[in-house]
């Protein structure tokens, strides 16, 4: 394997894996939702904290 195929694995592993965080991310919020009584994102903490994440 050459370096620029290893190097392309690298770079396809790692966006992968922040795709996932991100997607995990968005069903904790979405579940975090369904139970969530605050009517404004900047009432409860925790809908601020993930609206705020990039
Ligand atoms: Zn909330």
């Amino acid at each position: 394997m050459s370096v620029l195929v290893a190097t392309a694995f690298l770079v396809i592993g790692a966006a992968l894996e922040s795709e996932m965080t991100r997607t995990q991310q968005a069903i904790t919020f979405l579940q975090h939702t369904v139970e969530c009584r605050h009517r404004f994102l900047d009432d409860c903490p925790d809908c601020t904290a993930f609206s705020r994440t990039p």
